[in-house]
């Protein structure tokens, strides 16, 4: 159906590569590019040459490189899964070249750890008219969590009430402190303040200052922590009527007792300072210390959680569902290299990017996930590698 573009070639871009060579149908031509090209080269040898890989080196921060890089190639979109800081000159090069564009992570600058839909919905007049799509989110937190919310909006509901959504990972991989994701866009996100939605308004707490137990399937109780995150923002304009909406994400307490320490001596700050004559960002230079979360793979052992409780209304009558995918570090290793957290989040990308090549999702404008129809998404999901389950929920999540 078309040549796709990758750039980045991290824990997720791996993924993402070995799961559009399983589609050679849909994917008949795939790039990769990344800053690194080596790592490309790796996941490209990798998968072999049944499903050839061609890499390329770039950077994604420069929009006349990625111009001549997309001219090149001449792919039907570009999936990005490199740094959120990079959505906005892939997105200007994709409207520059004529071709569709997806992510997993919405832009935030470099300099201000604050993440917002804002600069990026401020593109969708633009892909209008040019007839282009940007379908943005399409991970599993953002991404599949927005689906099991629109799903539940089709099939269950005529109203939703409240959503509060759950996020377990109960691997281990072995080291007293390392990160499932890129270390920097990980330790920015949760010493943020935690923020909730209620009637209308965001309403903002310390980090991790509230917590709750919650008994995940599979895994079992553990205490999560209230926190911002970035599907609330596009859900709480897209699903107007919702009352209520939290994310909740469990920690071990070696990693909050680490996070504790290294954030009390400033090593977790993106302020630049002098060091010998150099300036150093002492969150970058943390990042260049810690494991790589793609080296992580093969040690990690142990599932992941995650879902949506949704409480609403049908014809007068309020229910709970809870819906959500459990997965397995090793068995996600077996199959594409890379532990869940990078398998659940570019299975997604490329269920995204299937239903944008095979035209069941393509329109132009600039797209969250939960504005398009649920369905094709859903049955994709148990197709490639992350099952479901719908079930009523009795509990109650949270005070
Ligand atoms: P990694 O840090 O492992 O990989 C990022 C890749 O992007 C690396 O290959 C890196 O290259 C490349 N890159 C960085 N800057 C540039 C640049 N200027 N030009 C070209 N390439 C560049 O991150 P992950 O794979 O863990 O995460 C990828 C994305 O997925 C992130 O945006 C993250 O926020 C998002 N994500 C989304 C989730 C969701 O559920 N929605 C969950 C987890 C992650 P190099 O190797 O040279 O540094």
């Amino acid at each position: 159906m078309g040549t796709v573009l990758m750039i980045g070639a991290g824990g997720v871009g791996r993924v993402v590569a070995h799961k559009c060579a399983q589609l050679p149908k849909v994917f008949t031509n795939i790039w990769l590019a990344s800053r690194t090209l080596s790592k490309c080269d790796a996941i490209a040898a990798e998968i072999g040459r049944d499903h050839p890989i061609h890499t390329a080196q770039v950077d994604a921060d420069n929009v006349p490189e990625l111009m001549t890089l997309i001219e090149r190639v001449k792919p039907k979109m570009v999936i990005n899964v490199a740094l959120p800081y990079q959505d906005l000159t892939i997105m200007d090069a994709c409207l520059a070249t004529g071709v569709h564009y997806l992510d997993t992570a919405n832009y935030e600058p470099l300099d201000e750890a604050k993440f917002e839909y804002k600069w990026q919905w401020a593109y969708q007049e633009r892909f209008k008219e040019a007839g282009l799509m940007a379908l943005l989110g399409s991970g599993f937190d953002p991404g599949v969590t927005n689906v099991f919310c629109a799903h539940a909006a089709k099939h269950h509901f005529d109203r939703i009430h409240s959503i509060d959504i759950l996020d377990a990972n109960a691997g281990d991989h072995g080291h007293p402190f390392a990160t499932n994701f890129n270390p920097e866009i990980n330790i920015r996100e949760v010493s943020a303040n935690g923020r909730f939605y209620q009637h209308g308004k965001w309403i903002e707490t310390d980090p991790l200052a509230i917590s709750t137990r919650f008994d995940f399937p599979e895994i079992g109780e553990k205490k999560a922590y209230l926190m911002y995150h970035e599907e609330m923002e596009s859900m709480a304009r897209h699903l107007p009527e919702i009352e209520r909406m939290r994310f909740w994400m469990t920690f071990s307490d070696s990693y909050l007792q680490h996070l504790d320490v290294l954030k009390n001596i400033g090593m977790t700050s993106i302020e630049p300072i002098l060091y010998q004559g150099q300036e150093i960002v002492p969150l970058q230079f943390l990042k260049a210390l810690l494991p790589d979360p793609a080296s992580l793979g093969a040690s990690t052992k142990g599932k992941t959680c995650i879902g949506c409780v949704i409480n609403g209304e049908k014809d007068g009558k309020k229910s709970s569902r809870y819906i959500y995918n459990v997965s397995d570090h090793q068995s996600c290793f077996k199959e594409v290299n890379a532990q869940a957290v990078s398998y659940t989040t570019g299975v997604p990308a490329m269920i995204g990017a299937m239903l944008m090549m095979n035209e069941t999702w393509l329109k132009p404008g600039v797209w969250n996930i939960e504005q398009l129809d649920p369905d094709p998404f859903m049955a994709a999901l148990t197709v490639h590698g992350l099952p479901w389950q719908d079930t009523l929920f009795k509990g109650k999540v949270g005070a």
